[in-house]
């Protein structure tokens, strides 16, 4: 066997075992932590992926459905660029808020008050029409500008939309609460749910996950 189709096998086996601790109780949550946290090895990080809806969650108190394979991405992204990640884990409870928990809100503060970017990563469905929709949220940073210009053009092979369908602006969102009430930084990354099926389209996975693992280190750099 060829050493390329050995490592293809290991990234996305390691997607789909990185992932069973979702899926396990059906994408229900299992045990009491709030979150599992990456530090990350870089001293000073300079992003920090996020994944609040890697389980079923409740928003407005309405049930939604995970955002399937998101916070197993969240983790490779963090481990693959050497910046910390966060998935939220949080007993699934009815709420009107944010709907994060203390820990995972926690998180957030501390990282954006020394200045790191927050990389909001969610899933969408195939239906929208694009493969990637990056939300700049309701007051962009320059750096914000910059890395949605980035993506854009680094994954031009993709369908891209900046803005359409999903802005980042709206009240419930990591990014909105960044930029408003932490006057941070935050980006939002839509992906369909073509491009992260390890465990059915693995060829097409495995290669956007590459893809946007280079844009993101050749964003920091
Ligand atoms: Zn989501």
């Amino acid at each position: 066997m060829n050493n390329s189709i050995i490592q293809e096998n290991d990234l996305l086996d390691e997607w789909l075992a990185l992932e069973e601790v979702f899926s396990i109780n059906n994408y229900n949550p299992v045990g009491d932590s709030e979150v599992i946290y990456l530090e990350g090895i870089s001293k000073q990080p300079r992003v920090l992926f996020c994944a609040p809806h890697a389980l079923n969650h409740y928003r407005d108190n309405q049930l939604k459905v995970a955002d399937i394979f998101t916070g197993s991405l969240c983790q490779l992204l963090a481990k693959r660029t050497n910046q910390p990640g966060l998935v939220a884990i949080a007993p699934t409870k009815k709420s009107d808020n944010l709907g994060f928990g203390h820990d995972y809100v926690n998180h957030i503060k501390n990282k954006v008050n020394t200045g790191v970017l927050i990389v909001d990563i969610h899933g969408m469905s195939d239906l929208h029409g694009y493969d990637i929709c990056i939300g700049t949220g309701p007051n962009p940073s320059d750096r914000v500008n910059k890395l949605a210009e980035n993506l854009a053009n680094d994954l031009s092979d993709y369908r891209v939309s900046i803005n359409h369908p999903f802005s980042a602006s709206a009240k419930h969102t990591v990014t909105n609460f960044v930029q408003t009430n932490l006057k941070g930084d935050s980006i939002q990354i839509e992906i369909a749910s073509r491009l992260r099926r390890p465990h059915h389209n693995g060829p097409d996975s495995k290669i956007f996950l590459e893809k946007i693992t280079d844009v993101i280190k050749s964003y920091l750099e």
